[in-house]
């Protein structure tokens, strides 16, 4: 049963998709408690820290004073008609919410980028000039008997990662599939969930700073076709250990190897995404291989999603000529408000109250949840509620396999991104 009434009346929910991570667990029990919701199974601190937060409702605003929702719709409305350059930012919200900002763009004349799409190019950059051979969240649990961590701390990004995609004990295929060896290259990065699990066989640290882990991959792609390199220094590795990891990746039945662009930030880190991906390409040639990329915060996945089913470019993309125009560094979101050049921020973040605007002296429409506190007052604030806890919603996965429907799990005033950015369209 996916929901029944409790004993106080109140909704408890099973099987609920969780928004507040890129890997939108869909198996969370959630139940009242007084006002709000409790998590009552398979939540993590962060899905804890998202459902629970307490429901506020508070009035929309114009220069920090309440208003009616019309009136600020109004005004946002006017605000945008008057721009010369609107930036839609930040982008937080759920597939509905991406469509109508993308309507609204293309209507006011403005530029669309998303807030974590610096991380998000070091991928995109990677699949538009060389592409990629990855798998999915599912083929990596049910097949994977290795997993390679490159770079990034999948412990703190995604909580339940290890607990639902490499320690599960069955797979699709067998009751009692073969242990796995998991490898961490990186330096601090917490393993500590693997601990005791009887589905990990040997789990191996190699300290690699995040900026040679391309050094380590590459030099593995020229020892797989035989080049000979000399030294016993590879990244900051020896060479015996470096060794040891491609034999290990040719026995494979089936590798993967995880990163996550947001962990990869340092210049040119693009470089690394390629090197790893060219490494599973070519290993691809003798045994089975694919990449993981995690992330997706913030709906991230889903923005970068819909701007590509909209305009064929996955975000940073402007509407100022009336047609679709993409220019991945003219059309960044933190590029045009340093250069000064938009006159106008609308800021998008339904999720999380830590995805504030970045601190900009253009006045601002703030489309966030009632507790996201700005550097500056916006010219119009609207509080709007959160997919899959005050309203329904779609939600892309982070590898992109599968879109998640939420649900609206308590009753709240709050409307949705998506019902705003329409009425303002509308009033444009
Ligand atoms: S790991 Fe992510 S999706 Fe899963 S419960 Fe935690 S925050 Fe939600």
């Amino acid at each position: 049963m996916n929901s029944q009434k409790s004993s106080n009346g109140a909704n408890h929910f099973e099987n609920v998709a969780c928004p507040f991570c890129g890997l939108h667990c869909d198996d969370l029990e959630i139940g009242p408690s007084g006002d709000g919701l409790k998590v009552l199974k398979n939540g993590c601190a962060k899905a804890v820290a998202g459902f629970e937060r307490p429901l506020v409702e508070p009035n929309p605003q114009v220069d920090g004073k309440d208003v009616s929702l019309d009136e600020a719709i109004a005004t946002a409305a006017r605000l945008i008609k008057e721009s010369r350059l609107p930036i839609f930012g930040g982008l937080g919200t759920d597939i509905d919410g991406v469509r109508s900002v993308i309507a609204l763009a293309e209507k006011g004349g403005g530029i669309v980028d998303h807030a974590l799409s610096d991380g998000s190019y070091r991928n995109y950059r990677v699949m538009q000039s060389s592409g990629w051979v990855t798998t999915t969240l599912t083929e990596a649990r049910n097949r994977a008997d290795l997993f390679i961590i490159a770079g990034c701390d999948v412990q703190k990004m995604h909580p339940r990662f290890f607990e639902r995609i490499v320690c599960n004990e069955a797979s699709m295929f067998s009751d009692t599939p073969p242990k796995r060896t998991v490898v961490f290259i990186g330096e601090g990065l917490d393993h500590s969930a693997l601990k005791g699990q009887e589905r990990i066989g040997e789990v191996i640290t190699l300290p690699v700073k995040a900026e040679r882990i391309g050094e380590v991959l590459d030099t593995m792609r020229a020892l797989n076709k035989g080049a000979t390199i000399p030294g016993n220094d590879i990244g900051g590795l020896p060479r015996a250990a470096v060794d040891d990891l491609l034999a290990r990746c040719k026995a494979a039945s089936y590798g993967v190897i995880v990163w996550a662009p947001s962990s990869l930030g340092f210049p040119s880190a693009d470089l690394t995404v390629q090197a790893v991906n060219e490494f599973v390409k070519e290993i691809n040639l003798t045994s089975r291989f694919a990449g993981l990329s995690l992330g997706g915060s913030e709906g991230s996945t889903s923005a970068g999603a819909v701007c590509t089913w909209q305009s064929g470019f996955p975000l940073r993309v402007s509407y100022t000529s009336g047609k679709p125009d993409y220019d991945v560094e003219r059309y960044s979101l933190n590029r045009l408000l340093f250069a000064k050049e938009g006159d106008l921020l609308l800021w998008l973040a339904s999720f999380s109250p830590d995805l504030t605007p970045p601190d900009t002296d253009i006045p601002m429409i703030l489309l966030g949840t009632p507790s996201i506190k700005p550097a500056r007052t916006p010219k119009v604030y609207i509080p709007v509620g959160t997919p899959g806890v005050d309203h329904t919603g779609v939600l892309m996965r982070v590898d992109s396999a599968v879109s998640l429907p939420l649900r609206k799990l308590r009753q709240s005033k709050l409307p949705s991104a998506a019902s705003v950015l329409e009425k303002i369209e509308a009033a444009l």
